[in-house]
């Protein structure tokens, strides 16, 4: 590198010298003259000239002085007049700066092993140096966000202004100052977080779902098996942090500093609070009524294709489905009724009118053969839409059919995937193929 910035700044000036001194090829062996006592032949002279050019640089550099005579292994070399003369007169033209002076002499063991035989094309060799180096400068990215690998700007950002997320339940700032953790924000070990706590979630629009009152809850004070509803999709508390992993929703105070910050945001809300309950179409209260969670019972009807289209894996998974169903609805501790009916090209009913939680759900039989009976049947190898027969249930059931589900396990471009979208289409029921049954907490 210093030789480079050594080419950039004198080369130029030394060519130019250099130049008016002769043919370059002979350059160095001319403007040495060897000394009447170097008993030398003329190629150990020559190898000896060669140093002392290399010599005479470095001294052009350091030493701020161009003296009349080069020593070299005990021999004297002395500089022909000219170019003497014209080395003297390129030093006050072109006096290296003190800077270079020092780079040099930390380069001194360079200089110490190298011979210049042409020095025309050593000067030539460093200009090319120079260019190579323009262009390499020039291709060289050097904007900050390209060496900010470190994620400085972030955090001198963050630093000044704090974290710029929200909690994505009650939109409270971060309060965490990430800078002091090396990790980037968000990520492990350096996660969100309302350290000085959250706020009510009314803030956001978040109300409850029957009587539609704001809610007043903080985030803290939500169990983690309470079910929220974002758009069209229902999660658990505990689901809803798993899927914010950059936030971290413990609090982080304890329960008389909680109850002293909900107490200050009450006092706040009920000032404010008719202006988001009117954005939001809340219900505007100033404390809630407490929610008691009633489970309707019901009386639920499975209808299962176990025809040989539902063969190995999808009767596995059909029948985890339901195993799952009647955990979850047994759980409530409502009192569900079920019957099951399997069917392909019969039809049976493992289970009529039973208490959801003495089902054994191991006892549903599969029963192989084609599909062929009730909702789901086939014509020459293609599904067909059962019109008549959902007309009838219709009309001999629609008032008590609460609800009609549809799940379904195939491939979502199949005929029979598009017929039973069909049907629960015209049975107002709601759909679910397996991809998007997965991983819902679906609210019974
Ligand atoms: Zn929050
Ligand atoms: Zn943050």
């Amino acid at each position: 590198m210093p030789m480079i910035q050594i080419s950039i700044l004198f080369s130029i000036g030394l060519l130019d010298t250099v130049s008016k001194l002769g043919a370059a090829a002979r350059f160095v062996n001319d403007i040495f003259i060897t000394e009447e006592t170097n008993l030398l032949d003329a190629n150990e002279n020559l190898i000896n000239k060669k140093r002392c050019m290399a010599i005479l640089l470095h001294e052009y550099f350091t030493k701020q002085i161009i003296l009349a005579s080069v020593i070299h292994n005990g021999k004297t070399y002395n500089l022909r007049k000219d170019a003497l003369d014209a080395f003297r007169l390129l030093l006050k033209q072109r006096k290296p700066s003190a800077t270079l002076s020092v780079i040099t002499q930390q380069i001194k063991s360079v200089y110490d092993e190298i011979s210049i035989a042409n020095f025309v094309v050593f000067l030539q060799t460093l200009l090319k140096e120079k260019d190579k180096l323009l262009k390499d400068l020039n291709g060289f990215k050097s904007d900050f966000k390209r060496i900010d690998n470190q994620d400085t700007y972030a955090r001198l950002l963050d630093k000044v202004r704090g974290c710029p997320d929200l909690c994505p339940c009650c939109k409270r700032p971060c309060d965490v100052d990430h800078t002091q953790i090396k990790w980037k924000p968000g990520s492990q070990y350096n996660e969100h977080r309302c350290l000085s706590g959250h706020t009510l979630r009314a803030m956001n629009g978040y109300k409850f779902e029957i009587t539609e009152e704001a809610s007043l809850f903080m985030c803290e004070q939500i169990r983690d098996d309470n079910v929220i509803v974002i758009g069209p999709t229902r999660y658990q508390w505990l689901q809803f942090k798993k899927e914010h992993p950059d936030w971290i929703f413990d609090s982080a105070l304890n329960d008389v500093g909680l109850n002293r910050l909900h107490g200050k945001f009450l006092t706040v809300w009920a000032k404010i609070g008719p202006k988001p309950c009117e954005k939001y179409r809340m219900k505007y209260v100033t404390h809630n009524i407490p929610q008691k969670i009633v489970h309707k019972t019901y009386h639920f009807i499975l209808l299962l294709d176990a025809s040989r289209s539902m063969h190995g894996d999808r009767w596995d998974h059909l029948m985890a489905a339901v195993q799952e169903f009647v955990r979850r609805r047994s759980e409530l501790k409502t009192n569900d009724r079920i019957t099951i009916i399997v069917f392909s090209d019969k039809i049976e009913t493992p289970f009529t009118d039973k208490e959801i939680q003495n089902v054994d759900v191991s006892q549903i039989p599969y029963l192989d053969g084609c599909t062929s009976l009730v909702l789901h049947s086939h014509v020459d190898g293609e599904d067909c839409y059962p019109e008549s027969e959902l007309d009838q249930i219709l009309e001999a059931h629609d008032t008590v059919i609460k609800r009609f589900w549809t799940l379904a396990l195939g491939d979502e471009k199949s005929t029979s995937m598009k017929t039973l979208e069909k049907i629960n289409e015209k049975m107002k029921g709601a759909f679910y193929d397996r991809e998007t049954s997965a991983g819902k907490n679906q609210g019974a």
